[in-house]
């Protein structure tokens, strides 16, 4: 399997899985792909179909990963997708499943159901992919005989996967930046009661926006970046897009009988990145009818489904909502996607993603390209807070089955695209204890909280309260290297 950019680089270089594994963007900017996307023949889809989670992934990582040893990624797959791993299930799911199906009913004569995606150690679906590439990374480095310094910011979901990806893995340490006394009480705990030595936690003086622009100013001393040996986590990873494309498979697995038919899937998005995975399921040859993208009150990518316009928002236009992992003003992963429908044509990417750096976006409604969305499944819609709220209580009052708000916009989007006969299947991104405000807002009572989470803000906490300021955060760095 060979990978290309988006934008055209190295046309006639190899790039091999491994070889884009611990880097970020292509060095013309662009993001990396399959040069071209596997099909899954019809024997394989009806072999599939039983598969335990661990071996499906197993059977189409290895499609995007062929110098990787068979045995040493089935080894990787097993220790990553475990029952013991994801086992923060509710009482009447199976964590066997890794991803459950949870079966809520029928509406519009379409077979609704939710894909339980955040059982694992951070109760979000970047899990899903998280932990997987924790244990690549670990792989790869010892393979090189080299060591990784991950450095983030996150004002939650993205820090806190990372960190319980790389928890105790050698070769590895993770620099994570959070705006200090900024997360909730829940959020906080789970990242800083964390005990492995490798992994740091810094509480910037400031906002989120504060401990991004450190993570930009490091990254940018190009000299201090190569010595430390620096490396980032971040959602156009390849790695973890095509980790996430597994719960499609079994998704689709779960709610139909036959290989004959098609379902829907609705997908809460922000970066792109998990409804990219679906993309690329489908063009694999999943038979999915729709990829429905709902999003919250930061509505780019509704708006470029709805009219072909995609114009990225300031700072001033990002709102922030109770749906916050959604939160985004640019969606970084959508140049994939645009790359698949300009018909894989390099030079066009490059001048639409020029003309966002520059003129803050692109239109294709006059182009024909746009009308081709629909041939992608693409559809979409956008949800509000009063609109999440409605969701969680309907759904609560109706099924008896609590959701978080991200899950309740891919719920309320699902809704306004039912088609009868066709099963709709929501991708259930975080459980509700993690955003108890609203939860308390929608039922008038506190969300459930998972077993092993009890008592989690009462644990001691381990964390490093810095300056909003760049040169500090490197001198901390290169301390706790010391490179
Ligand atoms: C990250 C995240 C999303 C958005 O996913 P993208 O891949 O960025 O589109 C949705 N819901 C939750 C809970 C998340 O953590």
């Amino acid at each position: 399997m060979n990978y290309i950019s988006t934008r055209g680089a190295g046309i006639g270089e190899r790039h091999t899985f491994s070889d884009i594994l611990l880097g970020g963007l292509a060095k013309d900017g662009g993001l990396y792909l399959p040069a071209e996307y596997p099909r899954v023949s019809a024997d394989e889809l009806a072999r599939w179909r039983a598969l335990p989670y661990a071996d499906l992934a197993f059977e189409i990582l290895s499609k995007f990963s062929d110098d990787i040893a068979p045995d040493d990624l089935r080894a990787l797959t097993r220790r990553t997708y475990r029952a013991d791993v994801y086992c923060n299930v509710r009482a009447d799911e199976d964590a066997s499943a890794i991803t459950p199906l949870k079966t809520l009913g029928v509406e519009g004569g379409a077979p609704l159901s939710l894909l339980a995606l955040s059982n694992g150690p951070t109760l979000a679906f970047k899990d899903m992919a998280m932990q997987l590439l924790g244990n690549l990374f670990e792989y790869a480095l010892a393979k090189e005989g080299r060591t990784l310094n991950i450095l983030g910011a996150t004002s939650g979901d993205t820090g806190s996967a990372a960190e319980y990806a790389m928890r105790g893995k050698s070769g590895i340490r993770v620099f994570m930046l959070s705006p200090h006394r900024k997360m909730s009480a829940f959020q906080t705990a789970q990242m800083y009661s964390l005990r492995e030595p490798n992994i740091f936690n810094l509480a910037i003086e400031g906002v989120f926006d504060d401990c991004q622009d450190i993570v930009k100013a490091v990254s940018n001393d190009h000299a201090f970046k190569a010595r430390q040996r620096i490396g980032t986590v971040n959602s156009i990873n390849w790695a973890r897009v095509v980790a996430q494309v597994v719960y499609y498979f079994k998704g689709y697995f779960a709610a139909t009988r036959s290989n004959d038919e098609r379902v829907s899937f609705t997908v809460p998005s922000g970066n792109f990145g998990n409804v990219c995975a679906g993309h690329i399921a489908r063009m694999m040859g999943l038979p999915i009818e729709k990829l429905v993208v709902a999003t919250n009150e930061n509505d780019v990518l509704d708006e470029f489904f709805r009219t072909g316009a995609y114009r990225v928002r300031g700072a001033a236009q990002t709102y922030h909502t109770s749906s916050p992992s959604m939160d985004i003003s640019k969606a970084s992963n959508f140049e994939r996607f645009v790359f698949d429908l300009l018909g894989r044509d390099p030079a066009r990417v490059l001048q639409l993603f020029r003309d966002v750096e520059e003129k803050g976006g692109f239109d294709l409604a006059a182009s024909g390209d746009f009308a081709r969305v629909r041939e992608f499944g693409f559809v979409s819609g956008r949800s509000t807070h009063d609109d999440r709220i409605a969701a969680i209580s309907d759904v609560f009052a109706r099924y008896g089955v609590m959701i978080d708000t991200h899950t309740a916009d891919g719920l309320k989007v699902a809704r306004e695209h039912l088609q009868a006969g066709v099963p709709m299947i929501v991708l259930e991104t975080a459980q509700p204890i993690k955003f108890g405000e609203s939860i308390r807002e929608a039922l008038g009572r506190d969300p459930e909280r998972p077993a092993a989470f009890e008592g989690l803000e009462a644990l001691p906490q381990r964390f490093e309260v810095l300056p909003s300021d760049a040169e500090r955060v490197k001198a901390f760095i290169a301390t706790h290297t010391g490179l």
